[in-house]
C-alpha cells in the first residue's frame, strides 16, 4: 500500500536517478549528499512507519536486506565503522541511513546530522559511477 501523502511512496524523495539497486523489501539509493562518501539510503517499499508495524518475517529479511548494504559498504569504503540511523522524523515512512564512516572522518565521534558542512552532490559520469560501483559490489558481496 502506498500513502499519497508520503514522499517515499510518490517517489519524489530519494531522487530516483540515485536509485542503486532492488534487494526485495527494500530499495537501495545514493544519498543526496556524499559529504559522507557512500551514505546510501535503504527504504522499504511499502508505507510503514514503525518496525512493529511489520510482520517478523518482514523485519527479519528487511535487517538482512540492511546488513547486506552495510558488509558492501564497509567493504567498498574500507570504513572504520558503519552507522545505521532509523529516524523517520522528516520522511515518516521506514528508511535506514547506512553510512560508512571512514578513517579521516572529520568528526568521528558525532552522528552525521551533527557536522555542520556544505553537501557534495554528485552528477553526471561520477554519480553514475559511484551507483553502477556499488550495484556490483551488492551483487557481489550480498
Ligand atoms: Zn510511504
Amino acid at each position: 500500500m502506498k500513502d499519497t501523502t508520503c514522499n517515499a511512496c510518490m517517489g519524489s524523495w530519494p531522487r530516483q536517478d540515485h536509485l542503486i539497486t532492488d534487494l526485495g523489501l527494500s530499495k537501495v539509493y545514493l544519498h543526496d549528499d556524499q559529504f559522507f562518501p557512500g551514505w546510501t539510503v535503504v527504504v522499504f517499499q511499502r508505507h510503514a512507519t514503525e518496525l512493529f508495524q511489520l510482520a517478523s518475517t518482514e523485519r527479519f529479511q528487511l535487517i538482512e536486506e540492511v546488513n547486506r548494504v552495510a558488509m558492501t559498504l564497509a567493504e567498498v569504503y574500507q570504513a572504520r565503522k558503519m552507522n545505521y540511523e532509523l529516524l523517520g522524523n522528516q520522511v515518516p515512512h521506514i528508511h535506514w541511513h547506512v553510512i560508512p564512516r571512514l578513517a579521516d572522518d572529520p568528526a568521528a565521534m558525532e552522528p552525521v546530522w551533527r557536522v555542520p558542512h556544505r553537501s557534495v552532490l554528485l552528477s553526471g559520469s561520477v554519480l553514475q559511477n559511484t551507483i553502477d560501483r556499488l550495484a556490483h559490489a551488492l551483487r557481489m558481496i550480498g
